[in-house]
């Protein structure tokens, strides 16, 4: 199987692991794999061309959330400049002496996750909640909850892993290693920026909890300076079958 031309060498292993949402599940060993083990799995495979065209409109949605970013800075008397310095979760992993669990760019996603919870669990009580968000969301929200709640607590373990792939040398080269945590931290970003993406969508469908979607898409924005500071060549990772 693994020789079929259509299937794209290595593609499942920079992936997010969201095969529903995947337009490449035509072309992933992983996929069938799985698919052997799980009746009525092929049927994804009819949705990828809807699932790029999905990741296209958050990639618009991702220009928006960019947008308001540089609105609060400006409302809060921050330089555009000023905000892109603004990265206080960047010491290098070479330099930083503990577990990879414990670096600030980690520890920031792990906080990103609570702030998450929080904020689902404010809106719930919320006088004109009936029902909660998360398991009877309104229409127009139910595609961008999907996004934060895939992404919740996948950005963490990512980035521990890219960190900690400089850290401990299990690769046999440093340039395997370094590409390693690159694509790693790609991934990471790529889950972050659809995150940014997703908030900003709910930003404008729900008003009354503005403060506090401000304030995660303020972090979130913060974390992704924050990775490719760290990370320089992270974006320019070339990831097989979705960036080649
Ligand atoms: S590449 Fe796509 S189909 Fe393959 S495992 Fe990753 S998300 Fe699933």
């Amino acid at each position: 199987m693994a020789s079929e031309p259509d299937l794209i060498p290595g593609i499942y292993i920079y992936c997010d692991r969201w095969c529903e949402r995947c337009a490449f599940t035509s072309r992933c060993l992983q996929f069938r794999l799985e698919a052997e083990e799980r009746e009525g799995v092929e049927a994804l495979q009819n949705f990828d061309a809807l699932n790029l065209q999905f990741w296209e409109e958050m990639g618009e949605a991702l220009v928006q959330a960019m947008r308001l970013i540089r609105e609060i800075a400006v409302r809060e008397g921050l330089e555009s400049a000023d905000l892109q310095k603004e990265t206080v979760h960047s010491e290098p992993p070479e330099t930083f002496q503990h577990d990879a669990r414990e670096h600030p760019c980690a520890s920031a996603a792990l906080l990103y996750a609570g702030m998450v919870n929080e904020w689902f669990a404010i809106a719930d009580e919320l006088p004109d909640t009936e029902e909660s968000l998360l398991i009877h969301p309104p229409p127009s929200l139910e595609e961008p909850i999907q996004v934060i709640r895939h992404y919740q607590y996948f950005i963490y373990p990512k980035l521990v892993r890219a960190v900690e792939g400089r850290l401990s040398g299990e690769a046999s080269s440093e340039s395997e290693m370094e590409a390693d945590g690159c694509g790693t931290a790609k991934v990471a970003l790529i889950a972050i920026d659809r995150s940014l993406a997703a908030w900003s969508l709910i930003y404008g469908e729900y008003p009354s909890e503005e403060d506090s979607t401000l304030s995660i898409l303020v972090h979130l924005d913060r974390l992704r300076r924050s990775v490719e500071v760290l990370f320089p060549a992270a974006r320019a990772f070339i990831r097989p079958g979705f960036d080649a």
